[in-house]
């Protein structure tokens, strides 16, 4: 849905992290290639994600707020 502002588990803000860690991957696609796991593992270091609970945030969200918009 719209990534949450905080991590669950630690409390660290991630919502504005989320932006920039996508910014950074479509600046890769438009370069016509899929980053790699190292690629992505160094943005979000980049980033201060240094928390696997906080990469998991980051890593596994899945922007749904557009597609599910059109139904509320
Ligand atoms: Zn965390």
């Amino acid at each position: 849905m719209i990534i949450p502002v905080r991590c669950f588990s630690c409390g660290r803000v991630i919502g504005s992290d989320y932006r920039r860690f996508e910014a950074e991957l479509n600046q890769i696609r438009a370069r016509n290639r899929e980053p790699t796991p190292d690629e992505i593992s160094a943005i979000m270091d980049k980033l201060g994600l240094e928390r696997y609970c906080c990469r998991r945030m980051v890593l596994s969200h899945i922007e749904l707020i557009d597609e599910i918009m059109p139904f509320s």
